[in-house]
């Protein structure tokens, strides 16, 4: 069922910077604590994606690259709290039905490492291959099979650019993990692990000094639960103070437990806040966290579109609004 795939894969593939952020999205659900990435030709040409997480065992290697064999959940109950950042099982065989394609993996904790290579949609068997422990993912020559595709794709700058962005944004959002970067074999970007949060000399890397220097930093919980039911919500993260001197509307990241969202509700609350204290008409720049209960945000809308549905949007929009009034306001007295 290539045909099938690669109708998945026009859904959710869309450029190289698709690719990048599946591979890199299965690296982390597998617990990678180090992540390398290799490109050429900004992904057109070759995107690899090493890792080194938990790994597949070589006889699961033809499951990972079958259509919905996802390890991440067992029953659509599971949907309601998914924790995970993949939980379709469709992202690896759309990958391999549009490129040229190998897997090649060792399970952390033993085992022989293995290969797998799919050409556009074909699958081939499991060979030996010397592999350290963790994941490999080679993705080569995007779209040749569907020329109507990568008639598509834009020049090399552009597609390397999209790759970045999208790194720079996870890179805020997971400053636990190491990233490192090449295009065309010379190495572009490194993000060192660091803590859990997200430090200044990261926001800093990633945003610009301008940025790290008049940003304001938040951290908020929600009241105690006896007040209600903003029990349980937290709201941390930056943002920049009107002293930041830069158009800012491309410097808004918003995370919803962990993941990269657009959600016009909060944008709005955010936008509302920073006008009524501070400053009318201006886009505030900001990289926000709001965590909250799994069970109250609807994250399976659509795959690839970064959107969610809140349980209860207004109280999330109030929420976010007192905080970022409040947090404001004090800067001012
Ligand atoms: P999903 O992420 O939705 O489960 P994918 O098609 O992205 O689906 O991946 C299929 C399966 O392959 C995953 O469920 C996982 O078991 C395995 N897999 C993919 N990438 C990795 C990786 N880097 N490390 C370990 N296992 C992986
Ligand atoms: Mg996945």
């Amino acid at each position: 069922d290539t045909l099938v795939n690669q109708i998945a894969a026009g859904e959710v593939i869309e450029r190289p910077a698709s690719v990048v952020k599946e591979l890199v999205e299965n690296a982390l659900d597998a617990g990678a604590r180090r992540i390398d990435i290799d490109l050429e030709e900004g992904g057109v040409r070759l995107i690899r994606v090493r890792d080194d997480g938990g790994g597949i065992e070589p006889d699961e290697l033809p499951l990972a690259v079958s259509r919905h064999a996802t390890s991440k959940i067992a029953s659509l109950d599971d949907l309601e709290g998914v924790a995970t950042l993949g939980f379709r099982g469709e992202a690896l065989p759309s990958i391999a039905s549009v490129s040229r394609f190998a897997l090649i993996s060792r399970r952390a904790g033993g085992g022989h490492a293995a290969m797998l290579e799919v050409d556009g949609g074909r699958v081939g068997t499991v060979v030996p291959k010397a592999h350290p422990p963790g994941t490999t993912v080679e993705v080569r020559d995007l779209f040749f099979n569907v020329p109507a595709r990568r008639k598509f794709l834009k020049a090399e700058r552009t597609e390397l650019g999209h790759i970045e962005e999208w790194l720079r944004q996870l890179a805020l959002a997971r400053p636990d993990v190491e990233l490192r970067v090449s295009h065309n074999g010379k190495p572009s970007r490194r993000w060192k692990g660091e803590g859990d949060l997200l430090s200044e000399v990261r926001l800093h890397e990633a945003l610009g000094e301008e940025f790290a220097r008049n940003a304001l930093r938040v951290d908020h919980h929600g009241p105690a639960p006896a007040a209600g039911a903003a029990q349980g919500l937290r709201l941390h993260g930056w943002i920049a103070q009107p002293s930041y001197n830069r158009a800012s509307a491309d410097q808004q990241y918003l995370y919803v437990n962990g993941r990269a969202v657009r959600d016009r509700s909060i944008a709005h609350a955010v936008k509302q806040a920073y006008a009524d204290v501070l400053f009318h008409g201006r886009q505030p720049a900001y990289v926000l966290f709001l965590e909250l209960d799994p069970r109250r945000v609807d994250v399976n809308v659509h795959p690839a579109k970064h959107e969610v549905r809140f349980r209860d949007a207004r109280l999330i929009h109030d929420f976010v609004y007192r905080t970022l009034e409040q947090a404001l306001a004090e800067t001012r007295a």
